[in-house]
């Protein structure tokens, strides 16, 4: 029986892996991207309404994670217009919101639905370091990396049945799964943390995205020692639970960064 299984499992695989565009990596993709962002969007409204969403009228913070979430979403979109792929954007639907919380972390869902948590902001300190973060989480998700997760776990779980189906007939399993394939799974008490290849690419092309954007990406680097410095502290990040480090982040970003600069046009 197991070994039927397995069959099934690798016939699936064969069927539903791609390549991805920018990456030029494969990666399995059970899901239409268009229903992943359908439940992360009903998601996403759930959560702002269980969590304390931080005014942009009452708050320069959250005024700055709208800003800075809109120049990262327009230097994407043109990048992947510029290349011909606009139309894998086309369900986004950008949200930004800084969320009142204590919680060292932010994410993106499919379909741009971002959220920034204030414990965050002491580690970002400045702008241009917000940036990085909203570039490295907006590239989790544009670059497919929710739908790989889900995926997989999926397939481990529940048998890589038909996203509506598992949603209706195992809700919770299912919303928990989803919450954790985008990064936000700290929320529902799971921890599954990105992989070497998904950590290197959200640095990678959120360092570019940066830099695109407006934002001096030699930012990153005093950004992460920050971060790595916090790991030691009272509360460490929940960010590096999902975003592991492996202590070689700030040496690749400084090997990545003469490509970064090149995509860097200061905003005045
Ligand atoms: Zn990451």
């Amino acid at each position: 029986m197991k070994r039927i299984f397995t069959f099934f499992t690798v016939g699936i695989m064969l069927v539903a892996c791609s390549r991805n565009a920018i990456t030029g990596r494969n990666q399995l993709a059970l899901y239409p991207e268009s229903e992943i962002e359908q439940a992360a969007a009903q998601q996403y409204r759930q959560f702002l309404t269980q969590n304390k969403v931080v005014s942009t009228s009452a708050s320069r913070d959250a005024e700055m994670v709208g800003g800075v979430g809109q120049r990262i979403a327009s230097a994407i979109t043109q990048y992947y217009t510029q290349k011909g792929l606009g139309n894998e954007l086309n369900g986004y639907q950008w949200e930004y919101n800084l969320v009142d919380s204590k919680e060292v972390n932010a994410w993106c869902m499919p379909g741009g639905k971002i959220v920034v948590y204030t414990g965050l902001l002491p580690i970002t300190q400045n702008e241009a370091a917000l940036a990085v973060v909203v570039g490295h989480e907006v590239t989790h998700a544009v670059a497919k990396h929710g739908n790989e997760r889900l995926s997989q776990g999926m397939l481990q779980q529940l048998g890589g049945v038909a996203l509506s189906v598992a949603l209706s007939n195992q809700p919770s399993t299912t919303q928990n799964l989803l919450m954790a394939a985008y990064g936000a799974g700290t929320e529902v008490g799971i921890l599954l943390p990105f992989n070497r290849n998904q950590e290197y690419e959200a640095d990678k092309f959120g360092l570019f995205y940066t830099a695109m954007a407006g934002y001096n990406p030699q930012e990153a680097i005093p950004l992460w020692q920050r971060m790595e410095a916090a790991a030691n502290g009272q509360h460490p990040p929940e960010f590096l639970s999902t975003h592991p480090s492996e202590g070689n982040r700030i040496k690749r970003l400084q090997q990545l960064m003469p490509e970064a600069l090149k995509y860097y046009k200061p905003v005045r």
